[in-house]
């Protein structure tokens, strides 16, 4: 694509990034074809190749965002199956970044839009305030006729338990066995308030195989949720703190990997050596390169550096399970095979999803924000998971897990539960019979 940015323009780093990748792109449209929202809305505009021409307009020609602009980003999931399908190679994932950032810069949304996104930015990085919302919004939950329809959305995504994990807090569990390697785990910020036994079974199967995990109490959430706000202040705050706190103990450990169980936390912390590449000094730059190359799946990471023990599957039923792979995770890590991999290790019948690559609605706080795409994807994704008639559907992410079941009554559990039963774990509290 031809652009005609100005020498000064150039001169920003973050403007000279995207233009590099803004001439990539060769118009082909391609990416319209596999993009959820296109698919859906069938408007140029919602598609990748509309959006990238209004990030460029809008950097080129030094343009402020404005409603019609905003509301063709915001409907971009950031699903990244634009990326898988480009035959050229256009980094969009950077572009749309720039381009959210852009938005948030210079354009001043409707105030209720402004308040919903600044208390989702505040509450759900954190999971003390998180769990505090949700018990208050249990005691108000018998007044929601009367809320918004917004409102009225959210509250269906609140908790109304809060299962307590059965690992006390331990910032290192050791195996009983020899030390094989040593690595941190990012424990989630609503994964560990909602879904405590994801960590539980991650830790169990870990330390299993001899692997020492490391939990730093003090590491915030990993930014992704105010990244893909375009809240790039805050987020940058948090990922600063995080990147100092996990090189310090990389260098105290020697830590073989920082594992995460949240494949959509794992695809920006995979991204930290590119978010700062231009920090003002060059060892934080390092650093951050470092905790990206250190930041594994932890399916890729069992799947890699780990022979895992699976005990016999025969003396078990064997099990349909429909795998649902994350778009964070397939798309955006190129990670799909490993977790397969390691189900069909387990013995059962493992399928995967008609129209896989297509996202299931969740996507960070998309499905708070944008409720009818996301429940026309749910609508879909679950109509292909019922192609299957599986007895459970196993995906990496607990956004995905949250949003399917609105969806269905087949339960969904995480890929890595499934792993720690068969590999000698207790059987997950989802699976009945
Ligand atoms: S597929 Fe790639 S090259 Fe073609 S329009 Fe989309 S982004 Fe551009
Ligand atoms: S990230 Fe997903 S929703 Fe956004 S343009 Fe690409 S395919 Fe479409």
């Amino acid at each position: 694509m031809q652009t005609n940015f100005k020498k000064n323009q150039l001169e920003n780093p973050e403007i000279n990034t995207s233009e590099k990748i803004l001439r990539k792109c060769v118009h082909c449209g391609m990416c319209n074809a596999t993009c959820p929202t296109f698919q859906i809305l069938g408007d140029e505009l919602s598609g990748p190749r509309g959006r990238i021409y209004l990030i460029k307009d809008m950097l080129e020609n030094n343009k402020p965002a404005n409603a019609k602009i905003t509301k063709h980003i915001d409907q971009c999931l950031s699903c990244y199956a634009c990326i898988t399908t480009c035959p050229a190679g256009v980094d969009y994932l950077h572009l749309i970044d720039h381009g959210r950032n852009h938005v948030e810069r210079t354009y001043k949304r409707p105030i209720f839009q402004r308040l919903l996104r600044n208390i989702l930015a505040i509450v759900l990085p954190s999971p003390a305030l998180f769990k505090l919302i949700a018990v208050v919004t249990n005691i108000f939950r018998p007044l929601m006729f009367l809320a918004p329809s917004n409102i009225k959305n959210m509250v269906k995504f609140m908790p109304k338990e809060f299962p307590k994990s059965k690992l006390p807090y331990n910032p290192v569990f050791k195996p009983k066995s020899k030390v094989v390697s040593k690595v941190a785990l990012l424990t989630g910020c609503v994964q560990k308030v909602i879904s405590p036994e994801i960590n539980d079974s991650s830790i169990n199967i870990l330390t299993r195989h001899g692997i020492e995990v490391h939990i730093l109490k003090d590491i915030k959430c990993c930014g992704s949720l105010t990244h893909h706000m375009g809240k790039e202040a805050s987020a940058h705050k948090l990922i600063e703190f995080n990147i100092k706190k996990w090189h310090d103990l990389y260098e105290k450990e020697n830590l073989d990997a920082i594992l995460v169980n949240t494949s959509g936390c794992g695809t920006t912390l995979k991204d930290y050596g590119f978010i700062f590449r231009n920090h003002p000094d060059p060892k934080f730059r390092k650093k951050a390169k470092m905790i990206s190359k250190l930041t594994k799946d932890i399916t890729e990471y069992l799947d890699e550096s780990i022979k895992l023990d699976f005990i016999e599957s025969s003396k078990k039923k064997t099990y349909r399970i429909a795998y649902h792979s994350a778009c964070s995770m397939q798309h955006g890590q190129k990670v799909h095979e490993q977790p397969v991999k390691l189900l069909n290790k387990t013995g059962n019948h493992i399928y995967e999803i008609p129209d896989g690559h297509i996202c299931c609605g969740s996507a960070g706080t998309y499905n708070l924000m944008q409720p009818e795409i996301a429940g026309e994807l749910l609508k879909r994704k679950v109509n292909n998971i019922q192609k299957i008639n599986p007895d459970f559907v196993a995906t990496g992410n607990v956004g995905c897990i949250k949003q399917i079941s609105m969806g269905t009554k087949i339960p969904i559990l995480h890929t890595i539960e499934l792993l720690d039963w068969y590999t000698g774990g207790k059987k997950p509290d989802s699976i009945k019979s």
